[in-house]
């Protein structure tokens, strides 16, 4: 972004204002142009005192671990504000429920749950992101969701005032949650059960399930695609014959048919053809249309 294009930020946050800073170094795919403007907050207050300062017209991206993202080469127009290391408190309100901020790991909920004798929380810990991705995405696993253990969220608008909102004021699917738009979550009161048996034995089980049927360690975003109603979105690609497919250095995992692999020098344009090559293809094999889980944002290059 030139000079003139800038958009004008405060004396206060002139200085800790990054420009021109690559998502790849964001982003699980380890892929991504730069984004204009890259803004960590000390807490909620500087969060919010951030957003009223900017320009109206410059839109604004949230950014947890990016284990969800794809930005595209040509980068990100407007502000990312990324709430890694961010926000991060976690505390105890009563015996079954706490409070936690949008910065917090999902893994770090899920081991702080088990400490306290409450679940079903285990299914958090090996959900790479935070709990602000977890609750735009409706994160879930082993049967879980997010969004059940929603009691109210704390929410931030685009003038930057905060609000207090209920699990009614949202539709909430599969992967998927709708609510007013152009607000973003910084925290939120999560309802679990006395499980007082819970141990750290429970997480190491289901993270070791995990490491046999998932390529973890590899550069991925996870599953790509969500599962259609009533199919699994793996098992209509790997029967497609789609397991290795590659386009450039990018790859269908050998080991989970759902996760996409950046072997190392990957562009996201080549994880995008990919993502519409196995569409294209399970669609003409199968007859279904995969939609993906993968949130794809930015400009091409
Ligand atoms: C190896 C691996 C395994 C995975 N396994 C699972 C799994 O079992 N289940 C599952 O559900 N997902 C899984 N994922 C995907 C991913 O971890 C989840 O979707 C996670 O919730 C994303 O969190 P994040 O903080 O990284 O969000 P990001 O990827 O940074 O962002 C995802 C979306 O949420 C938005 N967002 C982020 N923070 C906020 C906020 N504070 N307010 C409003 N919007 C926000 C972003 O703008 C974006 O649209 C996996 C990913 C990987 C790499």
């Amino acid at each position: 972004m030139s000079a003139q294009q800038s958009p004008d930020i405060s004396a206060e946050f002139k200085l800790r204002v990054l420009r021109d800073v690559s998502m790849a170094k964001h982003t699980s795919w380890h892929v991504g142009g730069p984004a204009d403007l890259f803004f960590t907050p000390r807490d909620a207050a500087d969060l919010a005192s951030f957003i009223r300062q900017l320009p109206p017209d410059v839109p604004v991206l949230m950014v947890g671990l990016g284990s969800n993202l794809l930005v595209r080469d040509g980068g990100i127009r407007g502000a990312v504000v990324s709430m890694h290391g961010a926000l991060g408190a976690l505390e105890r309100l009563s015996v079954t429920r706490i409070q936690t901020e949008a910065g917090v790991p999902c893994a770090r909920i899920a081991r702080q749950c088990v400490k306290w004798g409450l679940g079903p929380a285990e299914f958090l810990a090996g959900i790479p992101g935070t709990l602000g991705g977890a609750l735009a995405m409706n994160a879930g696993a082993w049967g879980q969701e997010t969004w059940r253990h929603v009691v109210e969220v704390d929410v931030l608008d685009r003038r930057g005032f905060r609000h207090t909102r209920k699990p009614a004021e949202y539709e909430i699917g599969y992967r998927s949650v709708k609510g007013p738009d152009n607000e973003w979550f910084i925290g939120a009161r999560l309802e679990f059960e006395r499980t007082p048996g819970v141990n750290t034995e429970a997480i190491r089980d289901l993270l070791d399930k995990r490491r046999q049927t998932q390529p973890i360690g590899e550069w991925s975003c996870g599953s790509v695609f969500t599962n259609p109603p009533g199919r699994h979105a793996a098992q209509l690609i790997e029967s497609a014959g789609l397991k290795g497919f590659r386009c450039g250095d990018a790859s269908v995992s050998e080991k989970h048919a759902n996760f996409i692999i950046n072997h190392g020098r990957a562009l996201a344009a080549d994880i995008e053809a990919l993502i519409l090559h196995v569409q294209r293809t399970v669609e003409k094999v199968h007859g279904v249309a995969l939609s993906t889980e993968v949130r794809i944002v930015g400009a091409p290059a």
